[in-house]
């Protein structure tokens, strides 16, 4: 009698821990999957300057933005401050210039005469953007000013000397297909387009 009683309750014993998940005691929630080396990541955002404005926000656009990690698509600072999260986790980042877009260079400031823009002489304006070869390599260069035949071009990215504050939501972590690891970057609706 007695014996049997034993032999009983401990094959429930059994039962019952073979019935709980190993992994519900160390995970309450679901894993999911964190941001490292080709991941695709999904991010809303809204980055301000130090004075407090808005500069860009993925949320006034209506769509995240997603980028390839590890490839270098973003910021070096934003980059590095997303790795190990995952979708849902919300994180405040404050990127330095040299980890956003560099230092401001005077020397990218420069006076050039009307005629270096072929064609485009008579509609000149300050915000206007023109590609430029320079010994470093194609560089975006913005009108400034325009006075007579003078027009001053600045070759500095328009954040270049700025400290950058994030403040960034994951939306969604998932792993990048073997075209988007050999392109460099997202395929699909919010991503590149071929
Ligand atoms: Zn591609």
């Amino acid at each position: 009698m007695f014996a049997d009683l034993n032999a009983g309750r401990s094959r429930t014993m059994k039962r019952h821990v073979r019935h709980t998940p190993y992994s519900e005691f160390i995970h309450p929630k679901r894993v999911s999957m964190q941001i490292s080396e080709n991941t695709v990541v999904s991010i809303h955002y809204t980055l301000t300057n130090n004075a407090g404005e808005t500069i860009d926000s993925s949320i006034q656009r209506g769509e995240p933005l997603a980028y390839l990690h590890g490839a270098g698509n973003i910021i070096p600072g934003l980059e590095k401050a997303l790795v190990g999260k995952a979708a849902g986790d919300k994180l405040d980042v404050t990127v330095n210039p040299e980890e956003g877009y560099g230092e401001r260079h005077e020397q990218l400031i420069q006076q050039v005469p009307k005629t270096a823009f072929e064609g485009n002489e008579e509609n000149l304006q300050p915000g206007m953007q023109f590609q430029a070869q320079t010994e470093a390599g194609p560089r975006i260069f913005t009108i400034t000013a325009v006075e007579g035949d003078e027009v001053t071009v600045d070759g500095n990215h328009p954040l270049a000397g700025e400290t950058l504050n994030f403040a960034v939501e994951v939306t969604e972590v998932r792993e990048a297909s073997d075209e988007e690891k050999e392109h460099g970057h997202v395929h699909g609706p919010e991503g590149h387009d071929h």
